[in-house]
């Protein structure tokens, strides 16, 4: 039995301010925003990260990028413009490992990312 954060949060076990949620997808605020708005979507079912997605998971992928371009049309950020990152591996700054992809807007960013 795996015990994972994001897995507790989109059961309900751990709290956090769900902004989304439908059979699939999950989404909720950052606990430490790097922007106005920080939001993190993820996958009810637990998937290490991208990296371990695989073609059956094509369908939930596809569900998780238009969840979020939603949610940045209702979170008022769409027309200043959004990001959308995952972090793959601990390189790479990934510190939960469920799958999870960050939404992030309300501010100028830079490019490239550090
Ligand atoms: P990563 O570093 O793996 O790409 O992103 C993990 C994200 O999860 C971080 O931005 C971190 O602030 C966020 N996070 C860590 N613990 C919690 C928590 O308990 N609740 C919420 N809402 N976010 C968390
Ligand atoms: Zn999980």
């Amino acid at each position: 039995m795996i015990d994972c954060l994001f897995c507790r949060i989109a059961s309900k076990e751990a709290r956090a301010e769900i902004v989304h949620e439908d059979p699939e997808v999950v989404a909720f605020r950052d606990i430490r925003p790097q922007a106005p708005v920080h939001l993190l979507i993820v996958p009810r079912r637990h998937i290490e990260s991208l990296a371990d997605a695989g073609e059956a998971d094509a369908a939930l992928l596809a569900r998780i990028l238009l969840v979020a371009k939603d949610l940045a049309i209702r979170e008022g950020i769409d027309a200043r413009g959004w990001r959308l990152v995952t972090n793959r591996g601990r390189g790479a700054g990934q510190s939960v490992f469920h799958l999870h992809f960050h939404l992030l807007g309300g501010r100028g960013m830079s490019w490239p990312p550090g």
